[in-house]
């Protein structure tokens, strides 16, 4: 054996369980990463958004969902309590390497007011307590925890894995893209949403279980921030689902981003957009998703495939990400460059096309869009103002769940997947706390 185990993927879900195995003194472990070292890293480089020492966290919002509801789903592997402790341990894990100690969102009468308010409105609001890090300072807390497994795991990126290993049924180590063979007893695969179609192809491969995923398709809306603040001040990101009355569609607000700044995402060669916002510098508005859920039955089962259709249609037209204001779109008119400079929102993402997202959209997903649009406004006057912008698209291509054991191991022993990438979780937390899961188990079973 080279290694005890090798971890593929130095994304939240990798570095915890690296971080995890060094507490627990597991020595021989290396930590695999296709993308750049964390210093190397550039936001403005497509290329290093998700991919890199620090996975999809490192240019993240940061905002740490403490409440197990959200971001994931672990609670059906572990019971209530164990979950929530582990979520604490987890976060606790982020505090000690400098995540600030404010939580948002935690029990109030104001809470309860706004509930109420989101009942009246044909609303649901999720309760999540959140720790906001910040974009700023993602970056610090992983330099931290770089420092932390400094001379305990080694690290290996601009390294990417091209097989997994499996001998007589057990995972038997990995397979570089430059063909150096590692051997090791463990392989734990962290590979994120960038790596979801590579591990997919592995897990078809190995022979693993899978079952797909709905795909989230949608709009990131932007407005000033005075709109929400009443909502953003209590509670940072308020999740609320809505079931549009023509089609009974679940429509939410995700990754809400108060005094934030709209951003792009490169994936799989098409441009989306995305939204964060940091801990001191403010912009004046609040940007967040709109995302229909749609989840297909036989014979289709590529939810990615219509994700990235509906993308790429956005980008065929705009040659990027649109951008529209929500005036034109009930309006039946494109937005163009004079009228999005007469729009009282200011855009914070410079160079989306001013155009018409309902070239893009099907009916279905626009019209639940609207509607969602028209809820949040008895909510919070101002949502459905004609000044609101709309971005497209946004898209959640969640990956393929690769079926696994309470600890995260699949039908192959001794290997382990974790994180987004599994589809496991959705989050930052979730996944750092799915890696935990699978080092433990490890950690057991070498019995140290
Ligand atoms: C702009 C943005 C904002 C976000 N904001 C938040 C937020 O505020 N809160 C929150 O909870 N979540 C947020 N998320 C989601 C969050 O970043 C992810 O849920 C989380 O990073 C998932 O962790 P992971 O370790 O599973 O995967 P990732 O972080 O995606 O890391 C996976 C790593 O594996 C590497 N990899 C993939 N395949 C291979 C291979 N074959 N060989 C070697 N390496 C490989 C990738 O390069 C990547 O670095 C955000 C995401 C984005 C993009």
């Amino acid at each position: 054996m080279d290694y005890e185990v090798v971890i593929i993927g130095a994304g939240p879900a990798g570095i915890f369980t690296a971080l995890t195995l060094a507490d627990e003194g597991i020595g021989r472990v290396l930590l695999v990463e296709q993308g750049k070292d964390l210093a190397d890293r550039r936001r403005g480089q497509a290329g290093d958004v998700l991919c890199g020492w620090g996975g999809a966290g490192a240019f993240s919002d940061g905002k740490l969902t403490l409440s197990p509801e959200v971001g994931g789903f672990l609670g059906e592997f572990l019971e209530g309590d164990a979950l929530l402790e582990l979520l604490r341990e987890a976060d606790g894990i982020y505090v000690a390497h400098g995540a600030p100690e404010r939580v948002f969102g935690t029990a109030s009468a104001k809470l309860e007011e706004l509930a109420d308010r989101a009942r009246l409105a044909d609303l649901e609001l999720i309760p999540t307590r959140i720790r906001h890090i910040g974009t700023e300072h993602c970056r610090e807390v992983l330099g931290h925890l770089r420092q932390s497994l400094e001379g305990r795991v080694e690290t290996r990126t601009g390294a990417r894995v091209e097989k997994i290993l499996v001998e007589e049924g057990l995972a038997a180590g990995v397979l570089l893209s430059d063909g150096a063979r590692i051997a090791s007893r463990f392989v734990v695969a962290s590979p994120g949403r960038s790596g979801a179609n590579w591990m997919k192809g592995e897990a078809e491969r190995l022979g693993l279980q899978m079952r797909a995923t709905p795909v989230d398709i949608g709009v990131r809306v932007e407005l000033p921030a005075v709109v929400l603040k009443e909502i953003t001040d209590e509670i940072y990101e308020s999740k609320l689902v809505h079931y549009s009355s023509t089609f009974d569609d679940k429509v939410r607000t995700f990754c809400m981003n108060p005094y934030g700044e709209v951003v792009r995402e490169q994936y799989s060669g098409i441009t989306t957009v995305n939204g964060h916002s940091y801990a001191e510098r403010r912009s004046e508005n609040t940007n967040f998703a709109i995302l229909v859920s749609s989840a297909f039955t036989e014979p289709f089962d590529d939810p990615i495939g219509y994700g990235l259709y509906v993308a790429r249609l956005a980008n065929l037209l705009g040659r990027g990400p649109i951008v529209q204001r929500l005036g034109d779109l009930l309006a039946g008119r494109r937005s163009t460059p004079s009228r999005i400079k007469k729009c009282l929102t200011r855009p914070t993402l410079e160079g989306a096309t001013p155009g018409d997202l309902s070239f893009v959209f099907p009916y279905r997903h626009l019209r639940s869009i609207i509607e969602m649009l028209e809820a949040l406004e008895k909510m919070a006057p101002g949502v459905y103002s004609r000044h609101t912008l709309l971005y497209g698209v946004e898209v959640k291509f969640y990956s393929n769940r690769i079926e696994v054991s309470r600890e995260m191991e699949t039908d192959i022993g001794n290997l382990f997947a974790v994180g987004d990438g599994a589809g496991i979780t959705r989050g930052l937390l979730q996944a750092s706390a799915s890696g935990m899961v699978a080092a433990r188990a490890i950690v057991e079973r070498l019995g140290a």
